[in-house]
């Protein structure tokens, strides 16, 4: 064959739910912004991969034991990650916001979070933004592994807010997930496909070709057009 990678299929780790960048569909298909992005990619490029939804720490753990080839998952390109790894362009604009419950009128902003305990989610830039301002307001952490566990924490009371990804609570709250937002969206990264420091150079250029293929065809817009309503 002319693929690419020749018979290499990369290994590609992603988060489980993390809508809309990957999640389950109703009709039980693992789908989303990420998921159809890289497809679209690896088409475009020719190359093989083999995707697995491992959980987003799990993900970043399996590329550094060798055992992922690279990480698509909604994954913020920061100054201290840029140090392990090797980021493409990037192709999602975040930030870092907090939610409450939806019926919750006693938070209104980082103050009165004083003595209570949030929600975040292991190895994430939310909780590095959590932990950078937990004693400034002197509230504690609770840590989960994946984004619905954390809500659902916060909507049972064990915690009063947690800390997410902007797009990603932007449509958990528009699908009804039950919270709200009562603050500003803290400046955030980017989203890009990592690699992990000096290895798989070759699947971080195809990334980045491809990405710029899709974009220049239209197809990038279309994907996220496809899960994001009224862009
Ligand atoms: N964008 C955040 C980060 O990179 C969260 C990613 C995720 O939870 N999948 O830390």
């Amino acid at each position: 064959s002319d693929s690419k990678g020749g018979d290499k299929s990369y290994i590609i780790a992603t988060d489980t739910t993390f809508a809309p960048f990957e999640f389950t569909d109703d009709k039980n298909n693992f789908t989303g912004i990420d998921v159809d992005i890289l497809s679209a990619i690896a088409k475009d490029q020719g190359f093989d991969y083999e995707l697995q939804s491992l959980g987003f720490d799990a993900a970043v753990a399996a590329l550094e034991s060798g055992q992922a080839d690279g990480v698509i998952a909604g994954m913020s390109i920061t100054d201290e990650r840029a140090k392990k790894y090797d980021f493409s362009d990037a192709y999602y604009d975040s930030g870092v916001v907090m939610a409450i419950k939806a019926d919750d009128s006693s938070i209104k902003s980082y103050e009165d979070l004083n003595g209570k305990k949030v929600a975040c989610k292991t190895g994430t830039e939310g909780a590095t933004f959590a932990e950078s301002i937990k004693d400034k307001y002197g509230f504690e952490i609770a840590y989960f592994k994946d984004s619905p566990k954390m809500y659902e924490d916060v909507k049972t009371g064990n915690t009063v807010a947690c800390f997410e990804d902007y797009p990603v609570m932007g449509y958990g709250i528009s699908q009804g997930n039950g919270l709200k937002m009562v603050t500003d969206m803290e400046k955030g990264s980017s989203y890009g496909f990592a690699v992990l420091k000096g290895k798989n150079a070759e699947l971080l250029k195809m990334f980045d070709e491809g990405l710029k293929n899709i974009k220049a065809s239209g197809e990038y817009q279309k994907i996220l057009d496809k899960y994001i309503a009224n862009k």
